[in-house]
């Protein structure tokens, strides 16, 4: 079955948050979310010396891939399909991770891969999707009100102790 390019760039993005949240405090996770803040930071970023900056920042990171990257190659001996796939040292999982970034980054996608406050990395459908669930979004939606109504009960207090 052929697979549209829609389709497989979003199966790209779900394997890349699977290990984003599978994989825990390890050198690895590290350097891919870095690179991936500094490729988000990129796109958004209009100011030239900060850009320039994080071109550095991610032209540094690949070199320090570079020497540790292998090219593999996979043949089906039946249907004789290909593809060719990067290895990374030990870490097969981390050169995944590193191309299923360049793939979305590609698509203009790699912002769409987002942390929740809750730690959680998720896909996220638009631009103002900032949470990995309902919940989530319900506990920060509480925890504003709170926070303003707090904030208002504070602020008549000063006003009655000052006028
Ligand atoms: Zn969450």
């Amino acid at each position: 079955m052929q697979m549209t390019k829609r389709h497989s760039t979003v199966n790209t993005a779900q394997n890349l948050i699977v290990w984003l949240n599978a994989t825990k405090g390890t050198p690895g996770k590290s350097r891919v979310v870095a690179l991936l803040q500094a490729v988000q930071q990129l796109r958004a970023e209009r100011e030239p010396k900060r850009r320039h900056k994080l071109l550095l920042e991610i032209f540094d990171r690949f070199a320090w891939y570079q020497s540790r990257l292998r090219l593999g190659m996979t043949i089906d001996p039946r249907s004789e399909n290909w593809t060719v796939h990067w290895k990374m040292g030990q870490s097969v999982a981390e050169g995944d991770a590193l191309n299923a970034l360049l793939k979305l980054h590609d698509e203009n996608l790699e912002q769409k891969v987002r942390q929740c406050r809750c730690g959680r990395w998720f896909f996220a459908r638009s631009g103002k999707h900032n949470f990995c669930s309902r919940k989530c979004q319900l506990k920060a939606t509480r925890s504003t009100a709170a926070w303003k109504k707090k904030n208002r009960e504070h602020q008549r207090a000063y006003r009655k102790r000052n006028f």
